[in-house]
């Protein structure tokens, strides 16, 4: 016979049926509830519960809403067992169990989904709580946030009631639960007496069968039933989706539900319930950090409504500063909790984000989870536990996403305009950097005005899960209630946004168009703000931004030094003036991979040579165009020279000159008549040159090698430049190593022509410059699919590859990329296309061009060296798919080189852990560097030093 399916775990009373590993079927709260439960090393007071899986959701889906037939059954059985443990009978008059009901994911998806608190509260159970609790006002404090939560989540929402006037039953009970507050003059829902609890309940009831046309459910299993649907329902609600779009969560995998045994932290002063990190999530600090209320139930300290008191001395901030803490009020639980904290701490390894309640004078662990954490705390975290040696090296480099170390690039509000603009508020520091934007005051408003491509921050009260869309698109999040567990830092960390909380000095207008600030100044709808993230400042108008600065942070530091151990992809940089190459550097750039000649010709400092490059470009006869090369070459050499200089003998390729000659022609009328008279021909005579170099399709026209082979002068201008410039410092007792790169190309006869200039140059320079060799290697952008094709051939003249992925991209798919933009957002909601292939290399098709041109270079050249310098070279799935196939280096532009680094770390340490035993760490650097040098890998296979790639 067949084994039933297994569709509900058990945990509690020490022990549980799941534990940490299964979170793809339990959910993360499954799965970490079960470990704090059953674990050996852990066993902490949780109240009992069970897990309904993720297969249920996935059948309740695939089956119109139903669920599989054993379910009831193992439902009812883990039931009878919390009965059990806690000695009280579900549905029971005398004396009822309550239960929660909770959605859990396999990643968490904070507040996306739906939650319903005190199920089974009944006009007959309520009756046996008060005499067990001897605590009227508790228990219809509870029954009437049932109320509230059913209605809204199951009755509302999970039924697809579209709420009239776009106004809900929550807000509708909400308002009266105001109005009550406002009448019986009650500043905070504690204020509220037994009767006004009653009355209001009363008043929920009626009006829930007015709004909703159905009576509220006064049978708790009714109630248990229609809260697991409600969760289930809950996974394809627009928020749930809307997150999971940004978040890249696939739709398949599903909720599990949980339900446990209620435990209250509402029923008076000697219970309270709380959130806490066991390392602060904003900066990374080793302290225990956290927020409590008393007398307060569940969503209370996430929701905003009240503020938080700091559970320490250290989680004190300037809304909370004169709240007691936790531990100066019940300090031997706060001493439990600590303990808790530590141990949990110590057994997953990693930081903890813990919810707790205290139920009259009992510690209880509801929940435990990794913590989110920007991108500060989240380096300084892996570095410090690498440290105290909770982790290993590989640990560590892979608990930093790439993405989050852009956090620390991310400018900040510049120190000097801050230091002169004066404050208007200040809140609570939730996410760091600097942003400005105009103020938008709704979710909605904010997606509309970013489509119109306006920055915007959006200011709230409080945000709710209903917002995530709108705080995505903004800028920055300014909240004027809720805590540093709040929801808007909660998402706002996890996203590694600008974001302020709890900003008290904050007041939004009834018609939320504007906001007030206590010391009088007003910002409207679309005026602009700028914020502190890291300080809590809030400015008016718009500051500048500033690059921030990397030098004092240790902790960023640290995790390169583990990442350069890790990794045997070299970086460099995409750089043409001294000022970014020196950047670079700084940020760990071992050369340069592309270097643009064509840069010299814009911007600052570039009217000289560009009038002498189109002096050349106009030019009719060969001596004419030679003269102006001549005028031109010291400019080009002396560019080249200084950032051959800063790199110090570090491999800078230089590429030869790429785009089509008609870019650079003058539209403006007295630029063409000084160029006129420069060459002694009329403007009349210098448009028809121009528009005899018209051409339909300039991209695939005459560019890179093309105009080299047609002017071959100019390649040869070019090079003289390069290898002069490159002589003259090594002269001076200097280093320099360029790497001379032919653009465009797609047949080995053009790189033979252009070699011959190369190597004739080459000899008169050295004799030029009395020396005997100047180091220099010879090699080709590969960038278009022929060339990729015809790799074998190509390598016979180049010492180099470098993957040119923007124009292979382009071209390999008939993409024009600087098109794409009008249909791109279709191929990626359609999802034709899974992610924009010219940010992230589509491995299938351009990336199968790259495997072959490499294997085919190789093959013909084993020291091939060969890079990539497209922009797909600053993107972390790119980089470690340029791993994988065994490049040298990736090149990138300046400030993405350390996610560079540290994308090339973790995918040398992924790929060692899908290696086969033989081919462990020491054993694949070895073949890279085999791969390279064409030696034997031996001596390296036996060291455990890394080689990198040359
Ligand atoms: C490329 O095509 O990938 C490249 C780096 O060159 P460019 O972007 O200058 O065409
Ligand atoms: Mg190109």
């Amino acid at each position: 016979m067949a084994k039933t399916p297994k569709y509900v775990y058990f945990f509690g009373g020490g022990r549980a049926d799941g534990n940490e590993s299964m979170k793809n079927l339990l959910g993360g709260k499954g799965a970490n509830l079960a470990e704090m439960a059953g674990h050996p090393a852990l066993r902490l007071p949780v109240p009992p519960g069970f897990t309904i899986t993720t297969e249920v959701c996935t059948h309740y889906y695939e089956h119109k809403r139903t669920y599989p037939g054993e379910l009831k059954a193992q439902v009812t059985k883990a039931l009878a067992e919390i009965e059990r443990l806690v000695g009280k009978k579900f549905g029971d008059p005398a004396d009822p169990l309550l239960v929660s009901v909770r959605s859990g994911a396999r990643r968490s998806m904070p507040g996306m989904m739906e939650t319903v608190l005190n199920v089974g509260l009944t006009e007959q159970t309520i009756q046996g709580l008060i005499k067990k609790t001897n605590n009227p006002r508790f228990a219809y404090d509870a029954y009437r946030r049932l109320i509230m939560m059913y209605s809204d989540v199951v009755m509302e929402k999970a039924a697809g009631i579209e709420p009239k006037g776009g106004k809900g039953i929550r807000k509708i009970l909400d308002e009266r639960l105001e109005h009550m507050k406002r009448a019986k003059g009650c500043a905070n829902d504690t204020d509220l007496t037994v009767e006004d609890l009653k009355a209001l309940v009363a008043e929920f009831k009626a009006k829930v069968r007015e709004v909703l046309g159905k009576a509220f459910p006064d049978d708790p299993h009714e109630q248990l039933w229609g809260g697991i649907g409600a969760v289930f329902a809950s996974w394809n609600g627009k928020r749930a989706v809307d997150y999971r779009r940004i978040e890249k969560i696939p739709d398949a995998w599903g909720t599990a539900v949980t339900v446990q045994s209620m435990v209250f932290g509402n029923m008076g002063d000697d219970c309270a319930t709380g959130v806490a990190f066991s390392r602060n999530p904003g900066n990374g600090e080793n302290s225990f950090y956290g927020e409590y209320l008393v007398n307060a139930q569940g969503e209370d300290v996430v929701a905003g409504i009240r503020t938080p008191a700091p559970i320490n001395d250290y989680s004190k901030n300037a809304q909370s500063e004169h709240l007691p803490t936790l531990e100066s009020l019940m300090p031997e639980l706060y001493k439990q909790l600590d303990d808790n904290r530590k141990r949990l701490e110590k057994h997953y390894k990693d930081m903890q984000d813990i919810e707790f309640t205290i139920q009259n004078g009992v510690l209880y662990m509801l929940q435990c989870r990794v913590g989110k954490r920007n991108g500060v705390a989240a380096v300084r975290m892996a570095t410090e536990m690498h440290k105290e040696r909770l982790i290993d090296i590989h640990t560590a480099i892979m608990r930093v996403a790439p993405g989050q170390l852009v956090e620390l690039l991310l400018p900040m509000l510049d120190p000097k305009a801050e230091k002169a603009a004066a404050p208007i508020a200040k809140g609570l520091p939730a996410g760091p950097g600097g942003a400005r934007g105009r103020a938008v005051f709704s979710s909605k408003d904010a997606v509309e005005w970013a489509a119109r491509g306006e920055k915007v921050i959006l200011v709230r009260e409080e945000t709710s899960p209903e917002d995530v869309d709108g705080m995505h698109k903004s800028q920055a999040i300014l909240t004027s209630k809720g805590g540093m567990t709040s929801h808007a830092a909660l998402v706002a960390r996890g996203w590694g946004k600008c974001c302020i909380v709890g900003c008290a000095d904050v007041e939004i207008a009834g018609d939320e168009k504007s906001f007030r600030t206590k010391k009088g100044a007003v910002v409207r709808e679309g005026e602009w703000v700028s914020l502190n993230g890291t300080s809590g400042l809030v400015y008016e108008g718009s500051l500048p931004l500033v690059d921030v600065d990397l030098d004092h942070n240790a902790s960023f530091k640290d995790l390169m030094k583990l990442v350069d151990k890790a990794r045997v992809l070299k970086v460099r940089t995409n750089a043409d003036t001294p000022r970014d190459a020196a950047q670079a550097v700084k940020f760990g750039a071992e050369g340069i991979g592309l270097f643009r000649t064509e840069h010299m010709f814009y911007g600052e400092g570039s009217d000289k040579p560009l009038f002498l490059l189109r002096k050349m470009i106009m030019s009719k006869t060969l001596e004419e165009r030679r003269r102006a090369l001549d005028e031109l070459f010291p400019h080009v050499k002396s560019d080249i020279k200084a950032t051959l200089d800063v790199m110090e003998g570090m491999p800078v390729t230089v590429r030869l000159l790429d785009p089509p000659l008609h870019e650079f022609v003058p539209h403006d009328e007295q630029k063409l008549a000084a160029l006129g008279r420069e060459l002694g021909v009329d403007t009349a005579e210098l448009r028809r040159r121009a528009e005899g170099l018209h051409e339909n399709n300039p991209m695939l026209g005459h560019r890179g090698v093309r105009l080299g082979i047609t002017y071959p002068e100019v390649t040869e201008m070019q090079v003289r430049a390069i290898l002069e410039a490159a002589g003259e410092l090594i002269k001076d007792g200097k280093k320099a190593f360029p790497e001379i790169m032919i653009p465009v190309t797609s047949a080995l006869s053009e790189l033979v022509d252009q070699k011959a200039i190369v190597e004739r140059v080459y000899k008169q320079t050295c004799a030029k410059l009395g020396l005997r060799r100047i180091p220099f290697l010879y090699g080709t952008m590969i960038e278009i699919p022929r060339a990729a094709l015809t790799a074998g051939r190509m390598a016979e003249s180049a010492e180099f590859f470098s993957f040119g992925t923007n124009d292979l991209t382009q071209m390999g798919f008939g993409f024009s990329r600087d098109d794409i933009g009008s249909f791109l957002p279709d191929y990626l909601d359609k999802k034709i296309l899974p992610t924009d292939p010219f940010q992230t290399i589509d491995e299938e098709g351009i990336g199968e061009l790259i495997r072959f041109g490499i294997e085919r270079g190789r093959a013909t050249r084993p020291d091939l060296k060969v890079g990539i310098c497209g922009e797909h070279g600053g993107d972390s799935d790119s980089v470690k798919f340029c791993h994988r196939v065994r490049m040298n280096y990736v090149s990138c532009s300046p400030f993405r080189v350390p996610i560079a680094r540290l994308a090339a770390a973790q995918a040398a340490i992924e790929d060692q852990a899908a290696a086969p035993a033989a081919k462990k760490p020491a054993a694949r650097k070895a073949a890279a560097k085999k791969s390279v040098a064409g030696k034997p890998a031996k001596k390296a296979a036996a060291s455990k030093k890394p080689v990198r790639r040359k």
